[in-house]
């Protein structure tokens, strides 16, 4: 049991979910809520963050299921409560580069597209569209007229000032900071120069669609880089755009690896006699599942059927199985008049004695019947077990009366 959920219930899962549920969890939530979409939720993006690091950490993920949020904060781990910056885990998760990396380069652009199960086993082309910083064109990214840019003379240019301060008599530290004439631009440029597309930012939001491949045998959760296609800045190499890929449940197939599974509901006619029954695969074919007659399916038996998984990305003629969880349907109380059950019976395995000694006196058994019973209401039980003695061996009859309304 852990001691508390707090973390699990941010990200909306079990307390025992697995890696990939929290990993899945995350995703879909730091994407809903990245300030990018959703600038005013950024508590929450935090929340969300700081879940994650913790839960999708097998060590921290321990000490807060023994110990709750305490016990992280408390640091019983290197780190200490020491959270790391949303953004960190974001890019970490996404792909987005380090932070020096990226510092030289364009921000990322991460988007998620909702895809069917049916496109990932056949794939298919979406078509996404973006919003991204680019360029402007008609200033190609000065912000004026050639030449009109001056240097902006509080920083010289560097886009840096300066301070010096006196820490003591005769010690100085040095500190720059961003110049707060040009904004760090090193350059000034007057009103009436500036550049009537961007108005002298230099770049424009611009909206790009972009086309989507997703390959058969595709995954939930894959990521789609697109080079160079994210925002642009004067003097820095454009960042990537981030493409997601986000299953939506499908009704009839859950996929696990390379496998499909699915549950078939089987009359009890069939279970025992056999059956053919359709299923339409996610390529539109119908595979008639066929058990022959002589073959039994039990409740709870699993089945498969080989070559009719989801597709191998990139190896799409070799494919997982198809997985049958079965269930049996028995047939409704009295659905075939007594004397027609003792035909019936004729039919089946027979029953097993049950071992009682032939002389044994019938006013020594109680007879128990058999109610529903609403396992919910425990306490609402009352049991009865009765004991008879018979020389040396001991036997026992149980009966267990539920109380139903
Ligand atoms: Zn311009
Ligand atoms: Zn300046």
């Amino acid at each position: 049991m852990v001691k508390e959920t707090g973390f699990y219930d941010i990200l909306g899962v079990k307390s025992n979910a697995t890696p990939d549920e929290l990993k899945r969890a995350y995703r879909k939530l730091a994407l809903k809520y990245h300030p990018d979409k959703n600038p005013t939720e950024g508590e929450k993006f935090k929340q969300i963050s700081q879940a994650y690091e913790v839960l999708s950490d097998a060590q921290k993920r321990e000490l807060y299921d023994r110990g709750g949020e305490k016990a992280i904060k408390e640091g019983g781990t290197g780190g200490g409560g020491n959270f790391a910056s949303p953004m960190d885990i974001f890019d970490l998760f996404f792909g987005g580069g380090s932070r020096m990396h990226r510092e030289r380069r364009g921000k990322n652009i991460v988007h998620q597209i909702s895809v069917t199960l049916d496109d990932l086993y056949n794939g298919a082309t979406k078509k996404l569209s973006v919003q991204k910083n680019a360029i402007c064109e008609r200033c190609e990214g000065r912000g004026s007229r050639k030449g009109a840019a001056q240097m902006c003379m509080s920083c010289h240019g560097t886009g840096m000032q300066v301070h010096v301060r006196q820490l003591a008599p005769g010690m100085v530290q040095q500190v720059s900071t961003v110049c707060h004439s040009c904004q760090g631009q090193g350059q000034r440029i007057s009103q009436k120069d500036r550049c009537k597309a961007c108005v002298g930012r230099k770049i424009l939001r611009q909206k790009k669609i972009l086309e989507v491949h997703i390959d058969k045998g595709m995954r939930d959760g894959q990521k789609l880089v697109f080079h160079g296609e994210g925002d642009q800045e004067p003097g820095l190499e454009p960042g990537d755009i981030v493409i997601v890929l986000d299953q939506r449940e499908h009704l009839l197939f859950t996929r696990r690896g390379e496998d499909l599974v699915m549950s078939m509901e089987l009359q009890l006619v069939e279970a025992l006699c056999g059956f053919q029954k359709p299923v339409q695969t996610l390529d539109n074919r119908t595979l008639l599942v066929t058990s022959h007659p002589g073959e039994l399916i039990k409740p709870g038996d699993t089945k498969c059927v080989v070559n009719e998984g989801m597709p191998m990305h990139r190896r799409p003629f070799e494919k997982g199985r198809l997985i049958i969880q079965f269930s049996v349907v028995f047939p409704q109380a009295n659905f075939l008049p007594k004397h027609k059950l003792k035909e019936l019976e004729r039919y089946l395995p027979e029953k097993m004695d049950a071992e009682q000694p032939e002389s044994m006196d019938d006013d020594l058994y109680i007879y128990a019947d058999l109610e529903d019973c609403d396992l919910e209401n425990r306490k609402r039980y009352t049991h009865h077990q009765h004991y008879y003695m018979d020389d040396d061996d001991y036997a026992s009859t149980g009966g267990v009366q539920c109380q139903t309304s």
